[in-house]
């Protein structure tokens, strides 16, 4: 009942409002480290502070405002399931839509699927597509591809000229404190909906259930009133913090299961995390999962 009184624009960013940084308040009582071997670029963007370390372990690692976004070791995890939940659950994805995705790892996922014709990015930060061509080339390998129509602007701005045009949207997003702040608010899923085709799906970075349970439900909530089917999945990224990452997939059909795929990899696709088995596996959830998000 409290998250239906909350406003949907406002309250997003209440459920998750920090200083950020691993070690600030961005989950109050517990950090997450890494040993840095080497600082290989520090700088602030019109948006954000951004930082690419090597680690002693875990390769290059990017971080943004003070919070892990990716590193070269385990990016694999996060990045297969943000993009293949949708697009294998999706019979026949032609047009995508990533917005955000700055280092390049959903884009690289993205046109793994030969369906694909055309892939439109919007990422609010020219920084951060960069540092990955420099400092990520595992990631940002996409970057040159025929297919690719790349914007620089805000995802939200970028939304509102853009409708029924796509079969799949993936919100590649930081966390609701900073640039990314417009996009965890009910209107935006609006938006989303509008751009989407008639049997399109959308996923979005979907925070972990050990710290951002209320935001989780709060998202879902809000969705229900827009989309005829949502659906939550979680996974295992180590240097997320609590090492779970959730994805909240969306669709605009009610006939869409989302939970089985569509299409299942071929031989010519290689993947590292993601197979049938883990898709399916994805939307099973434990019960205090179910029970805050019912
Ligand atoms: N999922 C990763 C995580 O939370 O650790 C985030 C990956 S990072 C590539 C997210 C990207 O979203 C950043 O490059 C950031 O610049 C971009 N971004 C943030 N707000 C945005 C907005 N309003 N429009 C478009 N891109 C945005």
């Amino acid at each position: 009942d409290d998250l239906e009184k909350l406003n949907g624009e406002e309250s997003s960013t209440k459920l998750l409002k920090s200083d950020g940084q691993e070690m600030g308040g961005a989950w109050p009582g517990q950090a997450f480290s890494l040993q840095v071997k080497k600082v290989l670029f520090h700088e602030k963007s019109k948006f954000q502070d951004v930082l690419v370390f090597e680690s002693t372990t875990y390769g290059n690692v990017l971080v943004l405002d003070g919070i892990i976004q990716a590193t070269e070791r385990d990016e694999f995890s996060y990045q297969e399931m943000l993009a293949h939940l949708p697009m294998f659950a999706h019979p026949d994805p032609k047009r995508v839509l990533i917005i955000g995705g700055g280092d390049g790892g959903i884009l690289r996922e993205v046109l793994k699927h030969e369906t694909v014709e055309k892939v439109t990015m919007c990422e609010i930060d020219e920084m951060v597509i960069d540092v990955a061509k420099k400092f990520l080339p595992g990631m940002s390998s996409g970057f040159s591809h025929p297919k690719l129509d790349l914007f620089c602007g805000d995802g939200f701005e970028f939304l509102k000229n853009h409708k029924d045009e796509f079969d799949v949207i993936i919100t590649d997003s930081s966390d609701p404190v900073g640039p990314a702040e417009s996009l965890f608010g009910q209107s935006y899923y609006e938006l989303l909906r509008d751009a989407l085709k008639e049997d399109g799906i959308l996923s979005s970075q979907g925070e972990s259930v050990w710290l951002h349970l209320p935001l989780i439900a709060h998202l879902v909530a809000f969705n229900r009133k827009i989309f005829p089917r949502v659906d939550y999945a979680q996974s295992i990224v180590s240097t997320y913090p609590s090492g779970s990452m959730g994805y909240l997939i969306c669709a605009k059909s009610a006939n869409r299961d989302v939970t089985q795929p569509a299409r299942h990899p071929t031989d010519t696709q290689t993947f590292r995390f993601y197979n049938s088995e883990v898709h399916k596996a994805a939307f099973i959830l434990p019960q205090f999962v179910k029970n805050a998000l019912n």
